[in-house]
């Protein structure tokens, strides 16, 4: 079943005064999440173009600071799970640990230090630092999904970037939750899912893997089983979807689903680097195995600010309103990010 992509285009009037006072007409979109329906809206800034950031003074400053998961203090002030979920008390794969949220989210909530060194810039992102946090991070919930199905039954894994992102420290880590119910937002999209199903007898995101192919203006490729594209509502600058066709839980993916995952997030933070968007926000959804609608995937976000280190991209829209905002076109981000792949 091909998806339909709606958007409504509005047309705004005023008297420029870059020209004399005459009359200008400017446009902007609203768009509708194809699942959701929920509204994205784009005000396309022309010639728009970030200025480099520099995080040089920001991170010379947090290695002033403390910092708890610098290898030198994490196992003296990082807490430890219960003997029930890690009798070994910290969870350890390789240089990657999961330690309990101190300021818990959820019922379970754990932090993934990604890596012993305090600070990695965006240009030494890789595969493998992204594979081996994520299969820390299932790790945990496989094991508290174990010991508590009910009170562990919707889970995700998320990450922030640097500061702009809402992280409050450098030291790159995943944030994974697991509780009874599940966010608002994936409330929404596991629901939306399932209606989808129910109706149609199709498999949303499979749906719209194809559909975006055949459009081809958002779709970027491949990697491995994993299929890349820039969503045509975004949730904010630089929107990109990573769909894993015929996934639908923790336990379906594999450690090669987690390197596709993890290359196809790579290209993306390749071309984030690039275009000066340097903070983000990415994160994996996962729904349970009668989600017959559903799909894992991942999902990254560009964040940023006009004004270095003050300032934030989110405003009224987002926090009064609940309505996404970008200054991208998608199909624009989608033509610059398809040499990636
Ligand atoms: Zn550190």
């Amino acid at each position: 079943m091909s998806i339909q992509f709606v958007k409504r285009v509005n047309q705004s009037t005023y008297l420029d005064p870059a020209s004399d006072f005459a009359l200008k007409t400017v446009e902007s979109e609203i768009r509708y999440d194809p699942l959701t329906g929920r509204i994205s809206r784009v005000f396309p800034f022309r010639k728009f173009a970030l200025p480099k950031h520099d995080w040089t003074p920001f991170v010379e400053q947090s290695k002033q600071r403390f910092c708890p998961f610098c290898p030198e203090v994490l196992e003296k002030v990082t807490p430890k799970f219960p003997a029930d979920i890690a009798p070994e008390g910290r969870i350890k794969i390789g240089d990657v640990t999961v330690v309990p949220n101190l300021n818990p989210y959820d019922k379970y909530a754990s932090l993934v230090v990604m890596s012993s060194r305090h600070y990695i810039p965006i240009e030494e992102i890789d595969a493998k630092l992204i594979v081996s946090s994520f299969r820390a991070g299932l790790d945990y919930l496989q094991r508290v999904t174990a010991i508590d199905p009910d009170g562990s039954r919707y889970v995700s894994m998320n990450w922030n970037y640097m500061p702009y992102s809402g992280g409050s420290i450098i030291h790159p880590h995943l944030q994974i939750l697991a509780g009874k119910e599940p966010s608002n937002y994936d409330k929404e999209l596991i629901a939306a899912s399932d209606d989808y199903f129910a109706a149609s007898k199709n498999n949303f995101w499979l749906d719209l893997v194809n559909s975006e192919l055949k459009n081809g203006e958002r779709y970027l490729g491949q990697t491995g089983p994993v299929h890349w594209l820039c969503a045509f509502a975004p949730r904010h600058i630089g929107d990109v979807i990573g769909v894993l066709p015929d996934k639908r839980s923790i336990f379906d993916v594999s450690d090669d689903d987690l390197n596709d995952l993890a290359v196809g997030l790579c290209k993306v933070i390749g071309y984030y680097n690039q275009s000066n968007i340097s903070s983000f926000n990415a994160g994996l959804y996962f729904a349970n195995t009668e989600n017959r609608g559903f799909a894992v995937h991942a999902r990254i976000v560009g964040r940023f600010t006009l004004f270095p280190l003050v300032g934030s991209d989110f405003c009224h829209m987002q926090i009064m309103h609940d309505d996404p905002w970008t200054i991208i076109l998608p199909e624009v981000i989608a033509e610059e990010l398809k040499p990636y792949f």
